[in-house]
């Protein structure tokens, strides 16, 4: 028989630091699907492990249930380019990612999903409507 030689994170730890870990990987997008931008509530691995991915935090973005379950076994890259929410930025953020640049790849989810970030913007967007006006 053919042993695969790839260790699992799952394998590695005990479930408390999975857990842990999981946490860290959705805070990195704010609990957001880093393909369509809704809440996240699962880890999804962008290079599938049937394909030889590994269980390590380059290869796992979080997802929602919708994205992942509708990616299953393919690789992200190839499925995401299909998808009717596509966005190059985002795009570009997964293949930061997969490179280990989390920095970049955050950076390029906030440029695609500009209410991601400051709430006090309201304040200033009505003072420019009134001058519209
Ligand atoms: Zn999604």
């Amino acid at each position: 028989m053919h042993i695969n030689d790839a260790v699992f994170l799952e394998d590695l730890c005990p479930k408390f630091r999975l857990r842990q870990w999981r946490k860290s990987i959705h805070k990195f997008t704010g609990k957001s699907c880093i393909y369509c931008g809704k809440p996240s509530e699962s880890i999804d691995h962008v290079i599938p492990r049937c394909q030889g991915g590994l269980s390590t935090t380059e290869n796992c973005v979080p997802a929602c249930l919708s994205c992942n379950g509708d990616k299953s076994n393919e690789n992200a890259l190839y499925w995401y380019r299909r998808q009717k929410f596509y966005d190059p930025r985002r795009a570009m953020a997964i293949r930061a990612w997969l490179e280990g640049d989390l920095r970049l790849a955050i950076r390029l989810l906030q440029w695609a999903n500009p209410n991601f970030k400051v709430k006090n913007k309201s304040y200033k967007k009505d003072e420019s409507e009134y001058k519209a006006a």
